[in-house]
């Protein structure tokens, strides 16, 4: 029997038709029918600056959109929280006021600053969420990108650095050591939303779903009837209409970190969103993209970023210490792309 997909309120029909009828630039492939009574549900919602989308197994038509409510709620919840666009968000108040006074925060976002904070320190400052003021140094916070001047940058550099946040763990506060310091979770708030939204549709009972914001994040849980997990195509960054690998998710995460989704061009060089914190220059070690799989969708979003950043050799150490992590690294290549697989399990090309 085949699975009927029923179009709901809201659902995009480019993304309807994605499964269709699965395309290779979606990325999406929907799953073969089984003996259960479930049907497969989907809806997209914009979010985060970016297109959420939720599939999911459910009995009827009300349950799903009970559901997509709950779980779209969510992840517009933890934007409302971390986004540094907001002026409301709990994020921004803290970078307003802890260059001033220690600033006591919800267990949340306490919590998300210490894990950030530790993970510095795990890949010696390759990902930092002080990175806000080379951010903006750089035009990419509301802006196309430029290039700071000197002074631009050393002002930028002083104010960042993840040594200069101070954290209270029985108080709950958060202190910035310099003045000027702005967080930025744009490398961990993705993942944070989506493993939020899993563990509420876990907890109302969903056995399968497959979550994601953007193309650069995805978590699955458990996995469509019948299968092996939920199939989603990584498209090759130079040449979108070719599938890079395919990938089987099941109780897992995917993050993608790459350059070409925000860059400018000067002097005939390509100088991306992701910093090198411990430059305060873009990074520059030739990567294209990154994709790493992981347990939970925040931590494989701030590896992607660290990897990025690291670039294979530093990388490969990293990875290792991660619990259960593989990646996928695209390099340019003199002819096109080169690949360098770490522990990546899954098939690559058709
Ligand atoms: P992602 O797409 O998850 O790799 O996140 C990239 C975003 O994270 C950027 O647009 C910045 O907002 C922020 N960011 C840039 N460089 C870093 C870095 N080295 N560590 C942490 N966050 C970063
Ligand atoms: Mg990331």
């Amino acid at each position: 029997m085949l699975r009927i997909l029923r179009r709901l309120a809201g659902a995009s029909s480019v993304a309807l038709l994605a499964v269709l009828a699965p395309t290779l630039s979606r990325g999406f492939e929907g799953a073969p029918g089984s003996a259960v009574s479930d049907s497969l549900f989907h809806q997209t919602r914009p979010l985060m600056g970016t297109e959420a989308e939720v599939f999911l197994y459910a009995d009827t038509e009300p349950r799903a959109l009970e559901l997509f409510e709950v779980a779209f709620a969510e992840m517009e919840r933890v934007e409302e929280a971390l986004s540094t666009y907001r002026p409301t968000s709990e994020l921004s108040r803290i970078n307003r006021e802890a260059g001033d006074h220690a600033v006591t925060t919800d267990p949340e976002v306490f919590g998300l600053i210490r894990e950030a904070l530790s993970f510095s320190a795990r890949v010696d400052g390759a990902f930092d969420i002080t990175v806000g003021p080379l951010v903006r140094a750089w035009g990419f916070f509301r802006g196309q990108g430029r290039r700071p001047t000197a002074d631009e940058l050393a002002n930028a550099r002083r104010r960042s650095g993840w040594e200069k946040v101070s954290l209270d763990a029985r108080a709950r506060t958060v202190r910035f050591l310099v003045p000027g310091v702005k967080l930025d979770m744009g490398g961990m708030g993705k993942g944070w939303a989506l493993d939020r939204a899993g563990k509420i549709l876990r907890g109302l009972g969903v056995e399968a779903a497959l979550l994601s914001l953007g193309r650069s994040s995805y978590l699955a849980l458990g996995a469509p009837p019948g299968t092996q997990g939920w199939l989603i195509t990584l498209p090759d960054p130079l040449s979108p209409e070719r599938i890079l690998s395919r990938v089987r998710l099941r109780h897992r995460a995917l993050s993608t970190s790459g350059s070409r989704e925000k860059y400018f061009e000067l002097d005939g060089r390509r100088y991306g969103h992701i910093i090198d914190p411990r430059s305060g220059v873009p990074a520059t070690g030739g990567l294209i993209q990154v994709s790493v799989t992981g347990k939970t969708a925040v931590g494989s979003d701030m590896l992607s970023t660290a990897l990025f950043v690291l670039g294979p050799e530093e990388g490969r150490p990293v990875l290792e210490e991660e619990s259960s992590a593989n990646a996928l690294m695209v390099m340019e290549g003199v002819e096109g792309s080169r690949l360098i697989r770490l522990d990546w399990p899954w098939g690559m090309g058709r």
